[in-house]
């Protein structure tokens, strides 16, 4: 079936409205039309060709909720008219130790990414939720708790759980000192899941002009990005959460942490030079890296939001508006996160 959606048709080309094929539902799949889709910055990395691993058209979009409007034959957890989320993975072979131990995003054989990832079952490419539909098998498919508010849900399905997992993993809770590094989309569900598992939380940034929000997120204070800040903060936080999306100097970070503190990466996914390692020695810290998070994580994480009303801070836009909020999300300018209202594609 031919569904419309917004996609870049190469590495320098705007998003413009294409159509694309969505398969029939094969017995475990689940087809959804989508309701609301968010905008990632990973969505413009992979349209820009950012990790050099584009395969054109790319019709981004990993933030995707949406009702269910048709069921295979074997699906068991989902009916139609259910209210359902999809995050950034679609597939893995759901065999291999990452898999069978909840790491689907760390599968031996690769996990099938919303989009841009072969699809290893029906060939050419995945393509994600800048679309008006989407089809895929019942085991990555999320149930949404109804007591959150559905258009600011979409944000939770890739920011809300690359930030939840990490916290969950280092098991930060009461009496730790976390640092988020970076006030925008995964930040800002970073201080609201690092505060509701009742951290004291900071908030790092280079923009001043957010303190208030920061506070309003639930931070208990926004430090910026300067020497003088750094000098005063030094050794204080047991956790970084660094979700800069530009490599960059780390060991000014590594600095901030306490003895035996650890600093996870989450934003940039590219080369990073100059890391002494005598800022790991000393104080025995530990830098680690975090990619999302596994289904069940992924569906514990909406069930924790939901016991917290925990949603992301969000503006509507339109289809038809995505580059200049592209633009936007480049130039930092989101808070804090675009979530497209996919109404607006039936235009
Ligand atoms: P975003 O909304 O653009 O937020 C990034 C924030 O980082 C900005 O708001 C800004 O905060 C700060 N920042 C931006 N440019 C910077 C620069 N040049 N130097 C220092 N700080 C800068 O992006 P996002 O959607 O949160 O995504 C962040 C990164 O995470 C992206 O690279 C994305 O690809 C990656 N990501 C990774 C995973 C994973 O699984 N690991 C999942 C999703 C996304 P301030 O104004 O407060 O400084
Ligand atoms: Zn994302």
């Amino acid at each position: 079936m031919s569904v419309k959606a917004y996609g870049a048709a190469d590495s320098a080309a705007p998003l413009i409205p294409m159509e694309i094929e969505r398969r029939a539902p094969r017995d475990n799949d689940v087809k959804i039309d989508i309701t609301y889709c968010g905008v990632c910055h990973s969505d413009i990395h992979t349209a820009h060709n950012d990790w050099k691993n584009a395969v054109y058209p790319v019709i981004p979009g990993h933030e995707i909720v949406g009702k269910v409007v048709e069921v295979g034959g074997a699906v068991t957890k989902f009916k139609t008219g259910d209210i359902v989320g999809v995050g950034c993975m679609v597939d893995s072979c759901l065999n291999c130790e990452a898999c069978t131990e909840g790491d689907e995003q760390h599968c031996h054989s690769r996990a099938t990414m919303t989009y841009g990832s072969p699809d290893k079952v029906s060939g050419g490419h995945t393509h994600g939720g800048y679309s008006q539909a989407i089809t895929v098998r019942e085991e990555f498919v999320l149930h949404i708790p109804d007591n959150l508010d559905l258009k600011a849900v979409p944000p939770l399905l890739c920011a809300g759980i690359t930030t939840y997992s990490p916290l969950k993993h280092f098991n930060i809770g009461k009496g730790h000192k976390v640092g988020v590094i970076g006030l925008g989309g995964l930040g800002h569900l970073g201080v609201k899941f690092a505060k509701a598992l009742g951290a004291e939380v900071t908030v790092l940034s280079r923009s001043p002009g957010k303190e208030e929000d920061a506070r309003a997120l639930g931070a208990d204070t926004l430090i910026t990005t300067d020497k003088e800040a750094f000098k005063s903060a030094r050794g204080r936080f047991d956790f970084l959460l660094n979700t800069v999306p530009v490599p960059h100097s780390l060991d000014a970070y590594l600095r901030l942490l306490a003895r035996n503190g650890t600093m996870a990466i989450v934003g940039a996914i590219e080369p990073f030079q100059g890391l002494h390692s005598g800022s790991l020695i000393g104080g025995r810290k530990r830098l680690v890296g975090s990619a999302i998070g596994g289904i069940a994580e992924t569906q514990e994480m909406l069930e924790f939001a939901s016991r917290h009303n925990i949603v992301s801070d969000i503006e509507i836009i339109n289809m038809q508006d995505i580059n200049r909020a592209w633009e936007r999300v480049m130039a930092a300018d989101v808070r804090y996160r675009f979530v497209i209202d996919m109404e607006s594609l039936k235009d």
